[in-house]
C-alpha cells in the first residue's frame, strides 16, 4: 500500500555544499559566521528592512521577544488558545501570565474584537498567531495595541513570506517571531529568527542572544573586551544550520509556490464536498496573501473526526489534528487564565483535521488523499458531483 507521510523533510538545492564549505572552506561551525550574516541579509532585505537575529528555534525568538518585553511576575499577556505551547511557554518562563482568548469562525485566528475586553492594568502584550499562515487582522490589533500601550509579538512561526495588506507577516507588530522547523516551509531541521521592528530594541535583542554578553560589538571592533551586561541565553544557531537554511531561503519563493499548488490543489477538488455541507475548508481573505502552509478540514463532529482520521490510517494516510486549546492543557490551566468564553476554540479544535502537505508531494499523492476522503463520505455524498 502507498504510504503517504503527514510531512517529509527535503533539499532543494545547495543545503549540503553550503554545510561542508561552512566547515572546510570558512572553518566555522560555532554561531554568526558566513552564512548566519547571509541569513541575516536575505530575513532583511528580503522582508523589507527589519533587524533579523538568527535562532535555534521560533521557541526561542518567542523567548527572546518575552525577555525584550520587561515583562514583571503577574504581567499578562494576551493570546489564542488555539496555538502551539512556545506562544505562551515564553512569558511563563518571565513569571508573566498567558490570557487565552478565542478564535474566529472563518480563519481560526486570534478573534481581534474580543481583546480589548481582555486587557486589563497588568496586560503588556499581545501575540497574534497567523494560523496556517494565513494572517490576523493586523489594522484591529495594531490600533488595539497603541490605544493600550502593548507590545504586539507576531508569532509568525508559520507564516514566512505570507502578506498582511502587502505588508510581510512578521513585520507588522513590534517583534516577530519565525519558524524554520522541519515542519514549515522554509526548514533547517530547528531554527528559527527574531525580527525586530523598533530600532531601540535592536541592540539589547544583540546582547540577549549572545549570552547577555556584548561579544558581537567585540567582533565588530567597537569594544576592546567584551564580558556579561545583561540577562540572556545562547539563542543563536550553529553555522551548519544557518548553511543549511540559507540553501532554502535561496529557492523560499519556489518553495512556497509549489506548496500553494497542492493547497489549491486540494481545495478545488475538496470543494463539492464543502458545497454539499460535509465539510468546511479554510478561508483566506482578500487582504491576505498565504504561503500554503497548511491545509485543513473542518469535519462536522468529533466523531467524525476520529473516524476519517482512522479510515485514511487504515489506507496508508498519515492525517493529524491539532492542538489541544492551551486553556484546557495541564500546564495552561497551572499557568494561565481565561477571558471570556472559548466557544469556537472547544469546538473548532475537536472537528479540525491537517492533511499531508510536503515541498515533494506529488499530484497524485494529492489525489489518493481526495479519493480516500470522497470514499469516507461516499455512503452520504454519492449524488453530489464527482
Ligand atoms: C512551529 C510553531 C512554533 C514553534 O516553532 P519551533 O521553531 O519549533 O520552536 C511556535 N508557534 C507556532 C504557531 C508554530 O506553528
Amino acid at each position: 500500500m502507498v504510504q503517504i507521510p503527514f510531512n517529509k523533510p527535503f533539499c532543494v538545492g545547495k543545503e549540503l555544499y553550503y554545510m561542508a564549505q561552512a566547515v572546510m572552506v570558512d572553518s566555522h561551525i560555532s554561531g554568526d559566521g558566513r552564512f548566519t550574516r547571509l541569513c541575516h541579509q536575505w530575513l532583511e532585505q528580503r522582508l523589507n528592512g527589519q533587524k533579523a537575529f538568527l535562532t535555534h528555534s521560533c521557541t526561542a525568538a518567542l523567548e527572546m521577544a518575552a525577555i525584550l518585553c520587561d515583562l514583571q511576575p503577574g504581567d499578562e499577556v494576551i493570546m489564542p488558545s488555539f496555538t502551539f505551547v512556545s506562544t505562551a511557554n515564553a512569558f511563563v518562563l518571565r513569571g508573566a501570565v498567558p490570557v487565552f482568548v478565542d478564535i474566529r469562525q472563518d480563519n481560526l485566528n486570534i478573534d481581534e474584537r474580543v481583546i480589548e475586553s481582555a486587557v486589563t492594568d497588568r496586560t503588556k502584550a499581545v501575540v497574534p498567531v497567523h494560523y496556517a499562515g494565513v494572517a490576523c487582522d493586523m489594522d484591529a490589533i495594531m490600533s488595539i495595541a497603541e490605544s493600550k500601550q502593548l507590545i504586539v509579538i507576531e508569532d509568525a512561526a508559520q507564516a514566512l513570506l505570507s502578506t498582511y495588506k502587502n505588508a510581510y507577516l512578521g513585520t507588522v507588530g513590534h517583534f516577530g517571531c519565525l519558524s524554520f522547523h522541519e515542519t514549515k516551509n522554509v526548514i533547517s531541521g530547528e531554527g528559527g529568527a527574531l525580527l525586530v521592528n523598533q530600532p531601540e530594541f535592536a541592540e539589547r535583542a544583540e546582547i540577549i542572544r549572545e549570552k547577555g554578553t556584548n561579544r558581537s560589538k567585540f567582533f565588530r571592533g567597537e569594544i576592546d573586551k567584551y564580558s556579561w551586561v545583561d540577562l540572556g541565553s545562547s539563542f543563536l544557531p550553529s553555522e551548519l544550520i544557518a548553511a543549511f537554511l540559507y540553501a532554502q531561503l535561496e529557492h523560499a519563493e519556489h518553495i512556497n509556490r509549489t506548496r500553494r499548488i497542492i493547497f489549491d490543489r486540494y481545495y478545488s477538488e475538496l470543494q463539492p464536498l464543502a458545497r454539499s455541507g460535509h465539510i468546511r475548508l479554510p478561508f483566506i481573505s482578500e487582504e491576505c496573501s498565504s504561503n500554503g502552509h497548511l491545509f485543513y478540514i473542518i469535519t462536522r463532529s468529533p466523531e467524525e473526526r476520529s473516524g476519517l482520521i482512522e479510515s485514511l490510517k487504515s489506507n496508508g494516510v498519515h492525517a493529524i489534528f491539532h492542538y489541544v486549546p492551551l486553556h484546557s492543557s495541564q500546564a495552561g490551566r497551572k499557568f494561565g487564565k481565561v477571558a471570556g468564553p472559548m466557544t469556537v476554540t472547544d469546538d473548532l479544535s475537536e472537528r479540525i483535521v491537517r492533511l499531508p502537505l510536503y515541498y515533494a508531494m506529488t499530484p497524485e499523492e494529492v489525489d489518493r488523499v481526495v479519493e480516500l476522503i470522497w470514499n469516507f463520505y461516499k455512503p452520504q455524498a454519492g449524488q453530489n458531483g464527482r
